[in-house]
């Protein structure tokens, strides 16, 4: 250990041209590393606690008081010069690798690429999914039938006459010959006879899919679209609950104080039958009688044609089993792409089923 009178000049790591000599060193170092983890290895070596100026100033403890301020003024500055140095060299490698990262990162949008899109689903099925979840928060069954259906289901269970038009080869697909007896369903109707030969009252269901017309691809028209249909039988059922039932769809579909307005019209399957009517959810209503503020989407009509609906025709009951003594029930029906073209502004039906991953992506992945 060191003597009582001991010399600082004599102890060699606090020597001036040491102290110096250490500094240049680490210089030489933090300048010579080419990369941050060269730098931290250097740092170590030259500012760490094994570093020869981290040992020298253990030294000065071991000085004569008289002799530790000397000592100190030497050592602190060289240390402190070293530290700027790792500190200065550490900033400049950092901002070397920050601007690698960019142009090693940087996307050259003109190159072709083989990475895997991400799909989306198709809004139909978000819609048709939607149109369920505010039913069976009612309490509701979601029914499903075959898209190649009888023609019994089709047309005669839901009282259409044997002379009906839209049993027309022009109007319907049939499967096979015109005779066949089968065809690609025109509507999703069989499937509230087959719920109702199936179940007994009380019945609440909604029946979404695909339903068939020889219609040709145009902007408001496509020979497979999809439809859904609800129906519910049970005691005392009257147009009032089929009226609340519509108004709560409409407004978890469009959004608050969006509510349904019925026409008398004529459907085989129901009785009274009515087409019913949106308010307009873009203007509301204003633009009637409203020159300055005319809306494009209702034609300034303040409503736009939804769907169709009525109380189910009571021969209807009675050809599946139930009495209409004691039942009464509802139906309705609308198209999704028509939904779907009202709730995202979607202007073209061929947009809808083309299949362009482009126009899917544009509504995005929704959960
Ligand atoms: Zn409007």
């Amino acid at each position: 250990m060191t003597s009582q009178n001991f010399d600082p000049v004599e102890v060699a790591a606090l020597q001036q041209e040491t102290v110096d000599a250490n500094v240049a060193d680490a210089v030489a170092a933090f300048a010579a590393a080419r990369s941050l983890d060269e730098l931290k290895t250097a740092g170590l070596a030259h500012d760490g606690d094994r570093s020869p100026l981290a040992l020298a100033n253990r030294e000065i403890g071991a000085l004569p008081p008289a002799a530790r301020s000397a000592a100190g003024k030497r050592l602190g500055p060289a240390r402190g010069a070293v530290r700027k140095a790792l500190a200065a060299r550490q900033v400049e490698l950092e901002a070397e690798r920050d601007a690698r990262v960019l142009v090693d990162e940087a996307v050259d949008v003109t190159l072709p690429t083989d990475r895997q899109r991400s799909g989306a689903r198709h809004p139909l099925t978000t819609v048709q999914e939607l149109v369920g979840d505010v039913f069976v928060a009612m309490g509701w069954e979601i029914a499903e039938g075959p898209e190649a259906e009888g023609a019994w289901f089709n047309f005669d269970a839901l009282n259409t006459p044997p002379e009906h038009p839209s049993r027309d080869l022009s109007d319907t697909f049939w499967v096979g010959s015109a005779g066949s007896g089968v065809v690609l369903r025109t509507q999703t109707s069989p499937v509230q006879i087959r719920t109702m030969l199936e179940q007994r009252p009380p019945i609440y269901v909604v029946c979404p899919g695909k339903v068939f017309r020889t219609d040709e691809l145009d902007a408001t028209h496509t020979p497979v679209f999809h439809q859904v249909e609800g129906l519910a039988v049970d005691e005392g059922l009257t147009m009032a609950h089929l009226k609340g039932t519509l108004d709560h769809m409409a407004e978890a579909m469009f959004g608050p104080g969006i509510v349904t307005r019925l026409r008398p019209h004529y459907f085989p399957f129901t009785e009274p039958s009515a087409e019913m009517d949106l308010v307009c959810f873009v203007c509301r209503g204003e633009s009637v009688g409203n020159p300055d503020r005319p809306c494009r989407t209702c034609s300034s009509e303040g409503w736009i044609e939804w769907g169709g609906c009525g109380m189910v025709d009571p021969r209807v009951l009675t050809a599946c089993g139930i009495d209409p003594e004691r039942y009464s029930g509802f139906a309705f029906g609308m198209g999704i792409e028509r939904t779907l073209m009202f709730r995202s502004g979607v202007a073209d039906m061929r947009d809808i089923v083309e299949g362009d991953v482009r126009f899917t992506q544009a509504f995005g992945v929704e959960s």
